[in-house]
């Protein structure tokens, strides 16, 4: 059910206009010369909250907590089927994968949202 594929990491904090900018990594674009940083996203905080760093730099790293997430997600504890077959689970709800993550796991919860199935 996702919307697509997210832009490719990483992704970094920069200033843009005087704004609190998430870029892309720099590549190269027809018709600009030399490699383009593209925004992403303008952050913005809570009014007098001094947040807006701290959602910068929680933005530009959703690719590597994706990535990290999708590395552990069925890492967890081994076990042996009926048939001896080894098999591995979700480290935080602990099912199988044929199973799926279990209702309000955490791991399962956080890459249903960024895969878009929520
Ligand atoms: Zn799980």
């Amino acid at each position: 059910m996702g919307c697509g594929k997210a832009t490719k990491g990483p992704w970094s904090v920069a200033k843009f206009d005087g704004n609190t900018v998430v870029q892309a990594e720099p590549v190269l674009a027809h018709g600009f010369p030399g490699k383009v940083s593209w925004n992403i996203a303008i952050v913005m905080g809570t009014p007098g909250g001094r947040d807006k760093q701290a959602n910068a730099r929680m933005m530009a790293a959703a690719p590597d907590l994706l990535a990290a997430l999708e590395a552990v997600e069925w890492q967890g504890s081994m076990f042996k089927d009926l048939e001896g077959k080894p098999y591995t689970t979700c480290p935080a709800c602990r099912r199988a994968k044929v199973e799926g993550h279990a209702p309000g796991c955490l791991i399962g919860n956080a890459l249903a949202k960024a895969r878009g199935e929520v």
